[in-house]
């Protein structure tokens, strides 16, 4: 935590001792509120549609981490693109660093599931079924009567039903909307990994939102914990401004508001700077802590705290913007935000990755060919002078479109004599064959000699592989 140097010791805590303290945070509304929303309902329909969606007769999106195949955007990666998902990978991981040192947590606050899911779906029926903060605290704390007992009873159920659709969202995304609807049409005996994979995910789910909550972005997720490593004082985050708020405190009434910001505190006639320690930040925070206590771990960037402060400022006549996206070094010394050598050093790596991954997909072939000699076989002479090896093959066809084939051999005098011959690369699949390359005895001048195989389609190659030939030197 970086504190403000303004700012008094910590006053909110979301644990009491070992104990959890459960969070009651309040209902908020601002535009920053509003602007969420909206990424979310983008964000959920885009979640929700996409293994339902197809592009050339291909899901748009699928993570078939069993057979090893992914699709993005309708393109699909087989095993042997595992280096441009790789890469893509590590172009993601980068560009998530770099928009943090940046930007802090905004993925937090704004796209992350987790946050999405449980302030826009979870909490949203909560409050609908519950009431406001001090209701829902009101609820819990009263004994079971039939009206507790009933809006328990239909909040959890309808966590469990959000949780049983996200489950099979989920699982379409890894196993194709096709082989989700069998696991939920057929006969259930047929599909018992299937459906105890749903119910598996489905409690975990309902754990998840129900239960554990903010404990996931505070202290289980991973990219929370990284912070402080990444975070600097040139980031920009949601942050207090304790130069213009402290000292805090309940103001008196005044007509002439210029007292207050922006002239220094030591100047002003009254002492108090813009904050009227309402709490109002504090009560609407979804990981209850105090802004206002400097940049905390437990901050998700959601900019909850923005709106109801932008709130209270607007009702007492104050500029809006005492809590804002700034950098902890903006507050202090006012001078506009720059990029520092870091983000500098970031972006180059980031944009060099890009590029690196651009070209690769750009150059990735859409036949992919692995050539090898049959294990422990050497040559075999046969008539006419000739000397024959063979070789294994396995043609994937990554396009949506199957491919008529054959197959020549860049050697002169060399012939292929198919065992299990391939005549065309069927869309999306992998095939597999078997043949023999022949070359005279005459021609052959090394105990290993190197031979191009090329892959062949209307006329067009579509793909060369190199191996070796064995045989009696001359
Ligand atoms: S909402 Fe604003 S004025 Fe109220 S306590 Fe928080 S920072 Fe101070
Ligand atoms: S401090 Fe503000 S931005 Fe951070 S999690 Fe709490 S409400 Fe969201």
């Amino acid at each position: 935590m970086t504190p403000h140097l303004n700012a008094p010791a910590p006053s909110v805590t979301t644990t009491t001792g070992n104990k959890r303290q459960w969070l009651y945070p309040r209902v908020v509304k601002g535009r920053y509120y509003r602007w969420r929303t909206g990424v979310a309902w983008v964000f959920l329909a885009m979640l929700f549609a996409g293994p339902f969606l197809s592009y050339n007769g291909q899901p748009l999106f699928l993570f078939n981490i069993l057979e090893r195949k992914f699709n993005f955007f309708g393109v699909t990666f087989w095993p042997q693109d595992f280096y441009l998902v790789a890469i893509g990978l590590l172009v993601f991981i980068v560009f998530v660093i770099l928009f943090t040192v940046i930007y802090g947590r905004v993925f937090c606050g704004w796209i992350c599931p987790q946050t999405v899911f449980l302030e826009m779906v979870f909490r949203k029926i909560e409050i609908w079924i519950e009431g406001d903060h001090n209701a829902r605290r009101r609820l819990d704390a009263s004994p079971w009567t039939t009206e507790k007992i009933w809006k328990k009873s239909a909040k959890y159920s309808l966590f469990f039903l959000v949780s049983f659709l996200i489950a099979n969202t989920f699982l379409a995304y890894i196993i194709g909307k096709d082989a989700l609807l069998a696991v939920i049409t057929d006969n259930p005996a047929n599909h018992l990994v299937g459906l105890t994979t749903i119910l598996l995910f489905t409690g975990v789910f309902y754990a998840v939102f129900a239960y554990v909550r903010e404990i996931v972005c505070t202290t289980i997720c991973p990219y929370g914990r990284l912070q402080s490593v990444l975070l600097d004082k040139q980031s920009v985050i949601v942050t207090y401004d304790d130069v213009r708020g402290e000292p805090r405190g309940k103001k008196e009434r005044q007509t002439d508001t210029s007292t207050f910001y922006p002239l220094p505190i030591a100047q002003s006639p009254t002492p108090k700077g813009d904050c009227i320690d309402c709490k109002l930040c504090v009560q609407v925070c979804p990981t209850g802590i105090d802004i206002r206590n400097g940049s905390q771990m437990e901050c998700v960037s959601c900019t909850q705290c923005m709106d109801a402060c932008d709130d209270i400022m607007d009702k007492i006549g104050r500029p809006r913007g005492l809590i804002r996206h700034d950098s902890l070094d903006g507050i202090q010394t006012r001078k506009p935000w720059r990029l520092t050598n870091r983000m500098k050093g970031y972006s180059a790596v980031l944009l060099l990755l890009m590029g690196v991954l651009g070209f690769l997909l750009w150059s990735r072939s859409d036949l992919d060919t692995t050539l090898l000699r049959a294990p422990g076989q050497l040559y075999q002479r046969e008539k006419g002078g000739l000397v024959s090896n063979l070789y294994l093959i396995e043609l994937v066809n990554k396009t949506h479109q199957t491919k008529p084939v054959t197959f020549r051999v860049d050697y002169p005098g060399a012939t292929l004599r198919m065992v299990q011959p391939i005549t065309k690369a069927p869309a999306d699949e992998l095939t597999k064959g078997m043949f023999f390359i022949l070359l005279p005895e005459k021609s052959i001048h090394e105990s290993s000699t190197k031979l191009t195989v090329e892959i062949v389609s209307e006329g067009v190659v579509l793909d060369q592989v190199k191996t070796t030939f064995l045989g009696p030197v001359n």
